[in-house]
């Protein structure tokens, strides 16, 4: 899952980078309101987390312009403490959901968390195929209730799959929703997290369909 991050505040900015990393994300980041319009407009996230307070063009400007082209991803803004009218403000340009700063990183990711489980239609934290559960509160993948252990890559892969489960999803799609902007993206490696995943799990649990992509089965 890729994650863009907007905030011009330096060290929050590196923070929640950093914590999201940490948390199996792909995270892009902008410092300001043009950067930020042009890279949602222009790439796919699976959530955007967003500072209403910004330089060039401000954050609910931004969120208004990405609605009104008609991009849905979820995105949760960040408002000054106690500011209500920042609230209201926010969800009426169409945010998903709002934190006040300061705030705990556990509850902001916690809260992304939701946003694109809800997103994809998942009502649960734990992802189930067959025998595969995928926790995406703790990052454990278990096979008929064995732990086995992914890579970071692996994971990002499967859990991106999981999300969207029966879909034929494109390898372009996953190197775009697995990789941050800076990373060297090669479509050959997803090829080999496939095989490897495979190899993990079960060849039955990812199908290919030639020329189009990959899918999750329900029958692992
Ligand atoms: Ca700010």
């Amino acid at each position: 899952m890729r994650i863009l991050v907007v905030e011009d505040e330096p060290n929050l900015q590196r923070q929640l980078k950093t914590a999201l990393e940490s948390a199996g994300y792909a995270v892009d980041t902008a410092s300001d309101g043009e950067d930020a319009h042009y890279l949602g407009s222009t790439e796919s996230y699976d959530a955007v987390i967003l500072d209403l307070g910004l330089p060039e063009i401000d954050g609910l400007t931004v969120l208004d312009r990405w609605r009104k082209a008609g991009l849905v991803m979820p995105v949760l803004v960040l408002t000054a403490r106690d500011s209500w009218s920042d609230k209201v403000a926010g969800l009426d340009a169409g945010a998903d959901d709002y934190l006040a700063k300061p705030f705990q990183t556990e509850e902001l990711i916690a809260r992304l968390r939701a946003l694109i489980r809800r997103a994809a239609g998942q009502a649960s934290s734990e992802l189930i195929a067959g025998g595969v559960r995928l926790d995406s509160r703790s990052g454990r993948v278990t096979l008929d209730g064995e732990p086995v252990k992914l890579t970071a890559q692996e994971f990002k892969l499967l859990s991106y799959l999981m999300h969207h489960k029966g879909k034929v999803v494109s390898r372009t799609e996953l190197i775009e929703h697995i990789y941050d902007q800076d990373f060297d993206r090669d479509s050959n490696t997803i090829e080999v997290f496939i095989t490897r995943i495979r190899k993990k799990l079960g060849p039955d649990l990812i199908s290919t369909t030639r020329g189009l992509g990959y899918s999750l089965n329900e029958i692992a």
